[in-house]
């Protein structure tokens, strides 16, 4: 007899509701095995349990999926309905979304180990933002070209086809609706891989997506590694455009693949070790809520996390003791405990990748301020982490940690904290708190990053463009901007002879 593992699963959340998970992967809107037969195991970071496992994507699943999306794309009602139509399925899906908002939440929780307060704000962002594309589907406008009364030129904007999509563990759900969003509004089809250690949320949308009637093969969620399955779908032939969240090291790799292939199209969301600056002028307690936010939040597994904060030499000794001492106030524990705000890490990989990093910094001569070392026995928990007494040269001020850990430095004056700010290959986000509207545009034109944030950190709108500069990206995410990742022009040039000549 052979075991044939199943292909849905009921779990229970710790919030108290129960939900039947599917396991399998997601093409041309069934749920099906893999075809090598391999499983991959979901871990829970707060008790390092199996919750369960989902089959694992190979890359002959991949060639499935792309058939499936190309079929879609060429032959489906998806490609030749009212755009409208689009819209309409999309918000049908963010109405799914919300209708099922709790599980959601809690999926997220129990395969992320964010705080359950935080997974109830993706929710909400994911939902937002499939909303806000739903609205765009109708809206994509091309142009008219006036060149003379001998030719009409038109510019239309058609999408690209089949798209791939590979997506991080750091917030499965909103990075997915970050990425189906915009493709889905301009009508192409999606092959999207979830990140090994978090596929759960991934395969309960796609069981919204059938459910809302999306034709099928428009969307194929695939759970797998990155290698083989994303190496697949950043090398298809078939695949026309790629867009990846992650590590800057995939992303090289991705563009890598994507060139030697068939040169899609390829859009890269990456890393960042971000600078937060306290000017001496800053308003102290509401900075200190900013920081902590900047750097703690989902456990600092956050791209543009403000890793790297800069504070005055007038006010060092007083910002450093308060951010102490909220610090230590900070909650840490299980995501579905009264006033957590940090959860375990997701992975034991990122637990030992950030606590590596901490020896390094300890080895490296920086002072740990608060901090320093894991929590508890069980699950992947780390101390919020500050580092003080570092410099420009240290590991732990260079490379991205991607965990609750942040370096202190003094500075003086406005050129040398830009020099300080500037001094990395990254460019995704910045913040600078200061009360004089004067030094913080100036300081932020001459910052070089994507965003920018002024007296807030962390802070979203899905109407709001962000992606990086240097190694954190190309290309942008959100607002209209995102829009444009996922079409592209055709001229349409008309000569005529105007009848009176
Ligand atoms: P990663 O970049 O390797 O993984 C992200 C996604 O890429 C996953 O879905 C993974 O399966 C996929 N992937 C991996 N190798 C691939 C390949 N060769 N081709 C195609 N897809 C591939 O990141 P990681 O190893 O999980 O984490 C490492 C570091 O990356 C973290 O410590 C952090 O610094 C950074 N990271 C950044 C983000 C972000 O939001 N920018 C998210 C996750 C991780």
């Amino acid at each position: 007899m052979t075991f044939a593992p199943p292909l849905e699963f009921e779990i229970d959340l710790p919030n108290g509701l129960k939900y039947t998970q599917p396991l399998g992967l997601f093409i041309n809107n069934e749920f099906v095995e893999g075809v090598e037969g391999k499983l991959l195991p979901v871990i829970n970071p707060c008790d390092e349990t199996k919750i369960t496992q989902v089959w694992e994507a190979s890359a002959a699943d991949v060639d499935r999926a792309v058939d499936a999306a190309e079929d879609a794309f060429n032959n489906s009602v998806w490609a030749t309905q009212d755009p409208l139509e689009r819209g309409k399925l999309m918000n049908k899906l963010a109405d799914l979304i919300d209708r099922d908002f709790n599980i959601l939440a809690g999926i997220e929780s129990i395969d992320n180990g964010k705080a359950y307060t935080s997974a109830q704000g993706d929710v909400t962002l994911a939902v937002n933002y499939i909303r806000s594309c739903a609205g765009w589907a109708d809206k994509i406008l091309g142009n008219v070209v006036d060149s003379g009364n001998t030719h009409l030129n038109l510019v239309k904007r058609e999408p690209l086809g089949v798209v791939g999509q590979i997506i991080p563990w750091n917030f499965p759900l909103l990075m997915l609706a970050w990425k189906l969003g915009p493709a889905l509004a301009t009508g192409n089809t999606v092959v999207l891989k979830t990140a090994e250690s978090t596929p759960l949320s991934g395969l309960y949308v796609a069981k919204l997506i059938k459910e809302a009637g999306f034709p099928p093969g428009v969307v194929n969620i695939l759970s797998g590694f990155g290698n083989p399955a994303g190496a697949a779908i950043a090398a298809h032939p078939r695949i026309k455009k790629i867009a990846f969240t992650g590590s800057t090291a995939t992303g090289r790799k991705i563009m890598e693949a994507a060139a030697k292939s068939n040169l899609k199209k390829v859009t890269l969301e990456l890393g960042g070790k971000s600078p937060n600056i306290v000017f001496e002028d800053a308003d102290i307690q509401k900075t200190i809520h900013n920081i902590i936010l900047g750097i703690f939040f989902n456990s600092g597994e956050v791209c543009c996390a403000g890793s790297r904060v800069y504070i005055q030499d007038t006010v060092y000794e007083e910002v450093l003791e308060a951010f102490k001492k909220e610090t230590d106030n900070v909650k840490v524990g299980g995501p579905f405990e009264e006033g957590v705000f940090q959860g375990p890490q997701t992975s034991e990989l990122q637990l030992n990748r950030i606590l590596s990093y901490i020896k390094h910094g300890k080895d490296e001569g920086a002072r740990v301020i608060t901090g320093g070392s894991r929590y508890r026995n069980r699950g992947y928990y780390i101390k919020p982490t500050i580092f003080a007494d570092v410099t420009e040269d240290m590991k732990i001020v260079k490379e991205e940690i991607f965990g609750p850990v942040v370096t202190i430095t003094k500075f003086s004056t406005v050129d040398e904290v830009v020099g300080y700010a500037n001094n990395t290959n990254y460019g995704l986000a910045a913040g600078i708190h200061t009360n004089n509207l004067n030094k913080a545009i100036d300081v932020a034109s001459r910052i070089k990053a994507g965003v920018v944030w002024i007296n807030t950190y962390n802070d979203f709108h899905h109407m709001v463009p962000f992606g990086g500069y240097g190694e954190s990206g190309i290309g942008r995410e959100l607002g209209a901007e995102a829009l444009d990742n996922y079409t592209q022009a055709k001229a349409i040039r008309i000569a005529y002879t105007p009848e009176h000549k």
